[in-house]
């Protein structure tokens, strides 16, 4: 199957659920973006600052970028002024970093809080304790250039599908808790971005509302990175 034959079936499929697809085009070529877009897709996410930069240069001007992974904050400066929307926002510090670029291009950056859910040391995100804090603290209140539009998760990678299924519904259940404590009258607080290519079925089950998924898509990724002239430090 081509790029585009997968695009449009992983469309259609997550679409008729009412969920929204990001095609995870980390480590893709221009070209095989550029399928995906010709094929009718426009949200594409990176989880690399300078990938994310470069591919943005190079291609149309109407493709929603998404960083969906860790993102350190002496690099948001690189991507504030055009990012669509920060899955892994995952401390204060980040969030503030946000906020003061977003306010040097006159814009505001939409971005979901990480929550750490899976059985893993490695993953990154904030614990639920840790997001409540976040949200119910001073300096958050005086940020005016940033809008938290929900939360985004990363299951174990594991067989186990009700391991899975669990941490995914934790997820949600924060959700709903935030919602009610800290976004009642916010219509814009709606997002949970779960699933990948390997879990995207058990995460929509559990609530996700936006799906991840590149190597289902794309195929599996080489290891080999994708080339880049512009050098971000
Ligand atoms: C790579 C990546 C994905 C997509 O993974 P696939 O297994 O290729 O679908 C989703 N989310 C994040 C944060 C990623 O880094």
């Amino acid at each position: 199957m081509s790029i585009a034959d997968n695009l449009k079936q992983y469309k259609s499929e997550v679409e008729s659920d009412g969920v929204k697809l990001i095609v995870v085009s980390k480590t893709q070529s221009i070209e095989s973006i550029q399928e995906a877009y010709n094929a009718g897709q426009r949200i594409f996410g990176e989880n690399q600052v300078q990938e994310m930069v470069d591919k943005q240069s190079q291609l149309p001007a109407d493709i929603e970028w998404h960083l969906i992974g860790h993102l350190q904050s002496n690099k948001v400066k690189y991507i504030a002024p055009f990012v669509k929307l920060i899955h892994g926002v995952d401390s204060l510090k980040l969030l503030q970093e946000i906020d003061k670029q977003a306010a040097k291009n006159k814009r505001v950056i939409d971005c979901l809080l990480q929550i750490y859910i899976a059985d893993e040391d490695t993953k990154f995100g904030l614990g639920f304790d840790e997001a409540i804090e976040l949200l119910r603290s001073e300096e958050y209140a005086r940020l005016q250039n940033v809008r938290i539009v929900g939360v985004m998760g990363i299951a174990t990678n594991t067989k186990n599908e009700k391991q899975i299924a669990i941490e995914f519904n934790e997820l949600k259940v924060l959700f709903d808790g935030l919602k009610l404590s800290f976004f009642r009258k916010d219509d814009y607080f709606k997002e949970i971005s779960s699933g990948m290519s390997a879990d995207y079925k058990i995460a929509i089950e559990e609530g996700s509302t936006m799906v991840r998924i590149g190597s289902a898509i794309f195929g599996k990724r080489v290891i080999k990175h994708f080339k880049t002239d512009i050098s971000i430090n």
